[in-house]
């Protein structure tokens, strides 16, 4: 079957969710850092998904802040520019911590280098009982570790919290065949193999991340993070969204 004729998935319940969401989606219509308001909207989509029974973690990425290829370009030593990325990640973290709970969510952020008197290290179980008592857990400091990216982060996060889907919300509504904002008659996806998303280049997300996500059979689901009420709509399974499973 060619990638135009696949079918509209059948929906799914998603239990717990990982949502992943870039640094750059933090800044709104800014070039650089946090902008409180798209913040603010993003924990309004959050707190709602939570309201309505799903178990929701979050990985945040750093790229509003700093990228560690950035700093490597400019003479840095790659791995202290890594390090640098990562902590941009607490810093985001602890925006959305404190923008959940201004609405009346509870959230926490484990981070995974332990900064114990800014927030709590991360721990595998103490993150499951988090999300059991219906907590939003913010997984701060990608990995951990230099060379990695936050969307391997929020794949090794996702397997290891037993969520049922990863979510990817991104600028536009799903995965296309190239840059819908560049290309007029792109074709928008409903569904994919991982396969077909390695194999074509689809630059959905980092291949390791992908790969993670095919080895423990969780779907990859990429949505539209700009569309109110986008995220709830999808998880009710009447969003506009492309699923990449098997
Ligand atoms: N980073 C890292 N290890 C990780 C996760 C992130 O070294 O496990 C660093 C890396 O320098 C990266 C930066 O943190 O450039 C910000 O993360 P990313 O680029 O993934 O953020 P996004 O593009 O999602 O905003």
């Amino acid at each position: 079957m060619s990638l135009a004729e696949h079918q509209s998935p059948a929906p799914r319940i998603y239990k717990r969710v990982l949502l992943k969401i870039s640094g750059e989606a933090l800044m709104g219509d800014g070039q650089y850092g946090i902008d409180q308001a798209t913040c603010e909207r993003m924990a309004h989509e959050v707190v709602d998904a939570v309201n309505a029974g799903t178990e929701m973690c979050l990985v945040i990425g750093g790229g509003n802040i700093f990228r560690g290829m950035q700093g490597a370009a400019k003479g840095m030593e790659r791995a202290s520019a890594d390090y640098m990325g990562m902590l941009a990640t607490v810093m985001n973290a602890l925006a959305m911590q404190n923008a959940i709970e201004a609405i009346g969510g509870r959230a926490r952020v484990l981070s995974a280098i332990p900064m114990v008197t800014v927030c709590e290290p991360y721990i595998r179980r103490r993150a499951m009982r988090h999300m059991e008592k219906g907590r939003i857990v913010i997984f701060a400091a990608g990995t951990g570790n230099p060379f990695f990216t936050t969307d391997t982060a929020a794949a090794l996060r996702a397997a290891e919290m037993g969520c049922d889907a990863l979510f990817k919300g991104t600028q536009v509504d799903g995965v296309y065949s190239a840059d819908p904002k560049k290309v007029k008659d792109a074709t928008r996806y409903d569904r994919l193999t991982y396969h077909e998303v390695i194999a074509r280049d689809l630059r959905v997300m980092d291949t390791s991340a992908i790969s993670l996500m095919r080895d423990n059979g969780i779907p990859i689901v990429v949505f539209s993070i700009h569309t109110r009420g986008g995220l709830a709509d999808v998880l009710a399974g009447r969003g506009v969204c492309t699923t990449i499973s098997d």
